[in-house]
């Protein structure tokens, strides 16, 4: 795939939208920036007259809206999942990305693979079960004491900064092909998915892990896993070494 297309492989992910006008208005904000995926996670209305509306001549992204009915089906095929927080603080200690070093992981993975960028509820953001199933977090640098920006909004300049990242990419590169960006064999969501259950399974069968009190022990190995690039043939190692700990009689 040339790099041109990468921003085709970008997902935009919205949940449980309460608003249509903004699900219109994310799509015309993706538009203007080269971006055209976007799936729906339980909108409370839609196909709406009011989406219609707010996306201006976007139209073609909402006819080609994909609607779920949970995040891990938005997931499924993508390589790389950033989710997005209007505050900076969280729980658990997060490595927040800037929306500018966010674009470019985004932009350079999305040459190759699927990638997704996921926004939360108008009115609560995004569940800590959700901020699970994400590698990174983004935080648009905003007034402290006012961060929330619209949801539309946010999705225009992390759209912007996906288009930026790949005009500077263009630009640097000069249509020169570097071999580190050349990552041919990509492990999806979805197998992923399969390795942490895998995983939970060995360590509680182990007794490692207690799931009585499970102390975010999944949470920071996804996080942990999320910051490593595996490829197939390294997920099939690990897989196996699962399934020989499991043989193990106790
Ligand atoms: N009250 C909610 C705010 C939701 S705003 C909360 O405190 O979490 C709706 C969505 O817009 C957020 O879930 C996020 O996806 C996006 N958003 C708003 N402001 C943002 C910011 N400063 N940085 C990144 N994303 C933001």
């Amino acid at each position: 795939m040339s790099a041109i297309n990468s921003l085709a492989n970008i997902r935009i992910v919205l949940i449980q939208t309460s608003h249509p006008g903004n699900i219109g208005s994310a799509a015309r904000a993706m538009k203007t920036m080269g971006l055209s995926e976007l799936y729906l996670v339980n909108p409370k209305s839609f196909p709406d007259e009011q989406a219609n509306t707010m996306s201006s001549s976007a139209t073609d992204i909402l006819e080609n809206v994909v609607v779920v009915e949970s995040l891990q089906g938005a997931l499924i095929d993508c390589r790389l999942v950033v989710g997005t927080s209007a505050r900076h603080e969280r729980s658990l200690a997060w490595d927040i990305l800037e929306p500018r070093e966010c674009a470019e992981q985004l932009v350079k993975q999305a040459q190759t693979a699927k990638v997704a960028v996921v926004f939360g509820r108008e009115s609560s953001g995004l569940t800590n079960d959700e901020l699970a199933l994400c590698h990174h977090l983004v935080h648009i640098p905003t007034n402290p004491d006012y961060s929330s920006l619209n949801l539309a909004s946010a999705v225009q300049i992390l759209s912007y900064e996906c288009r930026l990242a790949l005009l500077t990419r263009l630009d640097g590169a000069a249509n020169k092909v570097s071999g580190e960006d050349i990552t041919e064999e990509v492990v999806t969501a979805d197998a992923m998915e399969s390795y942490y259950k895998h995983l939970e399974l060995a360590m509680i069968e182990s007794k490692f892990l207690d799931p009585e009190n499970p102390k975010h022990l999944m949470t920071r190995l996804r996080r942990l896993y999320g910051r490593v690039n595996l490829t197939p043939s390294e997920l099939n190692i690990l897989r196996g070494m699962l399934s020989s700990f499991l043989k193990i009689k106790k």
